[in-house]
Formats: structure tokens, C-alpha cells, sequence
């Protein structure tokens, strides 16, 4: 990266703490951040950082990132493209906008698809790009076009066939860019909206949804439940530093004590450790690490 990098020609903070901007609440500084609040802003700072090789990342709700203790040298661009039009099941949504309301306006005008999005606290860019889900449902179930900006600046249409996916996983994964908007096509069911609440109040009586969280950390193995290995091991209340296993739900780590992101590995680790001892497999994460990649960065 050129050490000698001209100020972005875009508003812009330096420096902004990053913990504020994850449901986690951990992270050091990030060396530029801003706001891109339509598709042009998004392109500019897309090319802004290209044209000076910076790191960048993307940031919907921070509610799947673990930000590093140090930050992020480079530039976090949150998306603010908001916006929700919809007709006779046919919703185009601007990528900022926020995954669980799309849920719950979708099931209160009785469309089904979308009804497990109302307890997740992500913008739809983020629940695409993770396709998010719960239960048997998945945002890529009900997707039908993704809108995707590249590093060059330049808007594709993806239809749905175009794309891979599969549990928490999408090719957007492995792809520089930005998504930018979507549409979903839902259809009608009458139990919708009472779906909906069913799977709400299951949500807040299983999972700590008040605390400071990434969701589930691990993602499930072949043939087992990540949070079921966990509880049997009996993990749930393990801690380090600031950090611990839910004791509500054991794939959940909490934040409960101003932790660091070294105490969140420092955790994971241990799990792992344990989980690999005991059973023999390698719980793999589902949380987003974002690296520092500055210039003491030995890691990258
Ligand atoms: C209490 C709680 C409950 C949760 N429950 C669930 C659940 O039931 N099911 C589930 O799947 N997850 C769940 N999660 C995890 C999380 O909400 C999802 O992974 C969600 O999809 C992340 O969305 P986000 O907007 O917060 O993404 P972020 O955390 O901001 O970003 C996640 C990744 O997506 C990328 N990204 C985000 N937006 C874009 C974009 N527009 N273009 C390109 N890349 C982008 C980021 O760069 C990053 O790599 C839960 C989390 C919490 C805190």
C-alpha cells in the first residue's frame, strides 16, 4: 500500500472507532470511514480506493464482523443505500436497508420467504452476502436479482442462477465489490405474519438477543450442531478476559465484560481445541474476521 495516501474526495471521519459500529462492540480505529448513501458514492469510493491500492471493507449492520483490537488501516465504507418499493410480492430494496424490517413488512402484507429475516439484525447486502437463514429458510430461497458494483465501477443485474450459494456461503464470499440492491419475489400465505411471531419469541427465549454478540459463532458440522457439541462439552460460561459462552445458547459468544478481539480468539480457540479433542472435527467459524492490514501487521 503507498504509504503517502491523498484524504478520500468524499465526506469522510478519520479514525472512527469501529466497536460502535459492530453488535459486538470490539474494534480499534479505522484509518478513513464513510457513509455511501446511493449507488454514485459507493462507485466513488470503490475507485477511490482501488486508484490507491487501500484496503477497503464493506460494512452493513457489523452484526457477522469481529473487528481487530488495532482496526482497520484502511477505509470502511458502511452502507447507507436505503429504499423499499415493493408490488404484489415483488420487493426492490436498496442493500443498506434493514434485513429484519423487510421481514416483518413482508409478513404483515402475508407474503412468505422472509419471515426468519425479522430477528437478525443485518442489512440485506449483509444477509446476501452470508445468506443469512434460520431454520429451513434461507435469504437466497426467496432472491431472485442482486444489483453488484464492481471495484471497477461498473453495475451488473446477477440473476439468481448466476450465483453460488449454499449454508452461509455465497460466491460473493470470493468476489471484490459491492452489493448494491436486490430483489425478492415472495409469495402469498395467509400464516405469514403468524409464522413470523412464532419464530421471534423462540428467538428471544433461546438466544441472548440483548447481549453484545456476533450470533452464531461456528458454523454447523456434517452431521452435527455446533452449539449442541458445545453445551455437551459443557463449555457454556467458559471465559477469557472480557468475553464467554452464552449460557443461554453455547454457539453464541458474548461480549459481557468489555472484551478484546484477542479475548474472542483466545475463546474460539479453546472451543475448538476441545471440540477437536472430543470429537475429532474442526468447527469452522461463521463470523467474518477482519483483519487490521496495516503496516505492523504480521499476520497478513
Ligand atoms: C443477535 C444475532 C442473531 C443472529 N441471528 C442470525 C441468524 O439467525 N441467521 C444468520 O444467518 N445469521 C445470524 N446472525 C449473524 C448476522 O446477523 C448475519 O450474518 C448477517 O447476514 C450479517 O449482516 P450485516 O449487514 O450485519 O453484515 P456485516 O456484519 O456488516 O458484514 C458481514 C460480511 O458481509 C459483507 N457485506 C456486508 N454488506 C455488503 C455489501 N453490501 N456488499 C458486499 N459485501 C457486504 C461484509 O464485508 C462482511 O464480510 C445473527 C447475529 C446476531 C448479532
Amino acid at each position: 500500500m503507498p504509504s503517502c495516501i491523498p484524504s478520500p474526495p468524499f465526506p469522510h471521519f478519520q479514525r472512527k472507532e469501529l466497536a460502535e459500529y459492530s453488535t459486538f462492540g470490539i474494534g480499534g480505529p479505522a484509518r478513513f470511514f464513510a457513509c455511501a448513501q446511493n449507488v454514485q458514492a459507493m462507485r466513488e469510493m470503490l475507485l477511490y480506493a482501488k486508484a490507491y491500492q487501500l484496503p477497503y471493507f464493506i460494512l452493513g449492520k457489523g452484526s457477522n464482523t469481529l473487528f481487530d483490537d488495532r482496526g482497520f488501516d484502511g477505509l470502511v465504507i458502511l452502507n447507507g443505500i436505503e429504499g423499499c418499493e415493493h408490488h404484489e410480492g415483488v420487493f426492490k430494496v436498496g442493500s443498506g436497508y434493514s434485513f429484519p424490517r423487510l421481514g416483518q413488512i413482508s409478513a404483515k402484507l402475508g407474503y412468505h420467504g422472509l419471515e426468519f429475516a425479522a430477528g437478525i439484525p443485518a442489512t440485506v447486502g449483509g444477509a446476501i452476502f452470508m445468506n443469512a437463514g434460520a431454520g429451513p429458510q434461507q435469504t437466497f430461497d426467496a432472491l431472485h436479482t442482486v444489483d453488484y458494483l464492481t471495484e471497477e465501477g461498473a453495475l451488473i443485474t446477477f440473476k439468481k442462477d448466476q450465483l453460488q450459494w449454499g449454508y452461509r456461503s455465497t460466491s460473493f464470499q470470493h468476489q471484490k465489490g459491492a452489493i448494491v440492491g436486490a430483489c425478492f419475489v415472495l409469495s402469498k400465505q395467509e400464516e405469514a405474519q403468524a409464522h413470523q411471531r412464532k419464530l421471534l419469541s423462540y428467538r428471544l427465549e433461546t438466544q441472548p438477543y440483548k447481549m453484545k454478540s456476533l450470533g452464531c459463532v461456528f458454523r454447523n458440522p456434517q452431521g452435527g450442531i455446533a452449539g449442541k457439541w458445545i453445551e455437551e462439552l459443557g463449555l457454556k460460561g467458559l471465559r477469557v478476559g472480557g468475553v464467554s459462552v452464552s449460557t443461554k445458547h453455547a454457539n453464541f459468544i458474548v461480549n459481557d465484560q468489555e472484551g478484546s478481539a484477542q479475548d474472542v480468539s483466545e475463546l474460539i480457540q479453546k472451543i475448538q481445541e476441545r471440540i477437536y479433542k472430543e470429537k475429532g472435527v474442526f468447527l469452522e467459524e461463521e463470523i467474518r474476521r477482519i483483519p487490521y492490514t496495516g503496516p505492523e501487521d504480521v499476520s497478513s
